[in-house]
């Protein structure tokens, strides 16, 4: 029997990346929405869960995708919602890869150094891997967390976010430039550098001689990177007497980590993979 993977994009064109990696994955057959909704979802759940008996639906799974957090967060929950009894089908959220990309990021940093307790700024971390990756950090254990964008309005945003879904306390703060970020971190331990693509957020003099911290990632692969200084294939490198993880380096985990649970969900018909999930796998694979 085929193993079908559904996916459900909230952008207008389903991520070319996410359909890669889930052939990768093991998927025989990828099937790609985009403009997905939970208004317009009810149909394309009903079509996956009341086509095979209970024994064979773990052939069929759906995946969850998009550049919008919050939208797939919706779109994961209305799928969810539309499952009863044994009619359901596995199911993942990783919109623009920001539970694997967070969870690849964080597991690589708990394996260079003690998290528990140190002060952490997630730098530009209203996208989607930034937000995250506030989630994997607090789950590591982490103190004072902070979540910059160049808006308070949509730092704060984000810390109400992560507040009502996962409980967490995030102290949103405003850096409107490089700058700015660089006293964001002046006292921090541990950075994660989430911004856009081929966006810098912090030049070398921002973060070399800051004697607290001790890590870095950098989550930007496209040049300029989003830490000047780092190396994208840095895979736990020494820099300036800290450890640094660059987008490349900590991205074969994060690869690794989505082919992962891609062939996990065709493993039973009834598996979940969002954050809490998604950094448990994560760490077994780091
Ligand atoms: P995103 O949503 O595109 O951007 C994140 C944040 O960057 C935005 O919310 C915005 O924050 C800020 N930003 C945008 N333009 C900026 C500018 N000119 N100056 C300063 N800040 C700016 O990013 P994402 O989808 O969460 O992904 C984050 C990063 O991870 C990207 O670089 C992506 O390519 C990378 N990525 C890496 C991997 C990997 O395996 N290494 C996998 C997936 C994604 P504000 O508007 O709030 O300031």
């Amino acid at each position: 029997m085929k193993k079908l993977l559904f996916q459900f994009d909230t952008d207008a064109h389903p991520s070319v990346f996410d359909c890669v990696v889930a052939y990768d994955g093991g998927a025989d057959r990828v099937i790609g929405h985009g403009l997905v909704t939970p208004d317009n979802v009810a149909p394309l759940v009903d079509g996956a869960i009341f086509t095979r008996p209970p024994k064979d639906k773990r052939n069929t799974a759906i995946f969850v995708g998009g550049s919008d957090m919050q939208a797939g967060q919706a779109l994961f929950e209305a799928v969810r919602q539309r499952f009863f009894g044994d009619f359901r089908v596995s199911v993942m959220l990783d919109s623009n890869g920001s539970n694997t990309t967070a969870a690849a990021a964080v597991a690589r940093l708990m394996g260079s150094g003690e998290l528990a307790g140190k002060r952490a700024v997630v730098l530009a971390g209203t996208g989607p891997v930034g937000q995250r990756a506030a989630v994997m950090l607090a789950r590591a254990g982490t103190g004072e967390i902070r979540l910059t964008s160049r808006q308070q309005s949509r730092a704060r945003h984000a810390a109400d976010e992560l507040r009502a879904r996962f409980g967490i306390e995030v102290v949103p703060v405003e850096a409107y430039d490089s700058d700015d970020r660089g006293r964001a971190i002046e006292d921090a331990q541990v950075v994660i550098a989430a911004g856009a693509s081929g966006v810098e957020l912090l030049r070398p003099e921002h973060w070399q001689d800051l004697p607290a911290l001790e890590m870095l990632a950098d989550a930007n692969a496209t040049p300029p990177l989003g830490i000047g200084g780092v190396a994208a294939m840095d895979r736990g490198a020494e820099r300036a007497g800290k450890i640094v993880w660059g987008a490349i380096g900590f991205g074969t985990l994060k690869l690794a980590l989505h082919r992962a649970c891609i062939a996990r969900l065709f493993e039973t018909s009834d598996l979940v993979l969002d954050a809490e999930e998604i950094f448990a796998i994560a760490q077994s694979l780091a």
